[in-house]
């Protein structure tokens, strides 16, 4: 049987897979509606979520954000920034490209545990209150950041969302091998 020689990375997705919009909008340009972004996102997961159960779609978003997180770390962030520095450039990185207003809350430069808001967040800002966290892509982003920066697999989970009724996002993250101690 004809087998394709084994080169293949496992997944194909990188920073390169945005193409250059650039060179492809040059007329409408980089920007489109919050809604456009969310209607996307929330026809996907209900999709998985009809095709896989809930559980299992808020983990391939909290994956996904990641892979995200990782490629926007490394294509767009100064990873070389001592650790305050770096966090006031990844303030300034979210409010420019409009993802949201990212605050640091607490962290602990020893343990590297960390607690970020995020208010008027992209995703979940001005949605109805169902009491459940809903970030689950941002977690995944913030995850996917900090790995990238620090070379630690971190875990981050929302703890507030505006769906739950906090009116701003809270993500708290721990590096993962400590909470596996
Ligand atoms: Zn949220």
């Amino acid at each position: 049987m004809f087998k394709l020689p084994n080169i293949e990375k496992e997944s194909g997705f990188s920073w390169q897979s945005i193409g250059n919009i650039e060179e492809g909008r040059k007329n409408m340009g980089p920007n489109m509606p919050v809604f456009a972004y969310r209607l996307f996102g929330f026809a996907l997961k209900d999709e998985l979520v009809k095709q896989y159960g809930n559980e299992k779609a808020v983990e391939i978003f909290r994956n996904a954000g990641k892979s995200a997180g990782f490629e926007l770390a490394n294509n767009v962030l100064d990873l070389n920034l001592p650790v305050y520095e770096f966090l006031a450039h990844l303030q300034d990185v979210f409010k420019k490209n409009s993802l949201g207003i990212l605050r640091i809350e607490e962290f602990n430069s020893s343990t590297g545990d960390i607690i970020l808001t995020v208010a008027e967040d992209a995703d979940c800002s001005g949605l109805p209150v169902t009491g459940e966290t809903v970030c689950s892509y941002d977690e995944g982003v913030l995850s996917g950041i900090l790995e990238a920066y620090t070379k630690k697999e971190y875990i981050v989970v929302e703890v507030d969302c505006w769906a739950t009724g906090a009116r701003i996002c809270r993500f708290e993250g721990y590096i993962k091998e400590k909470i596996e101690e």
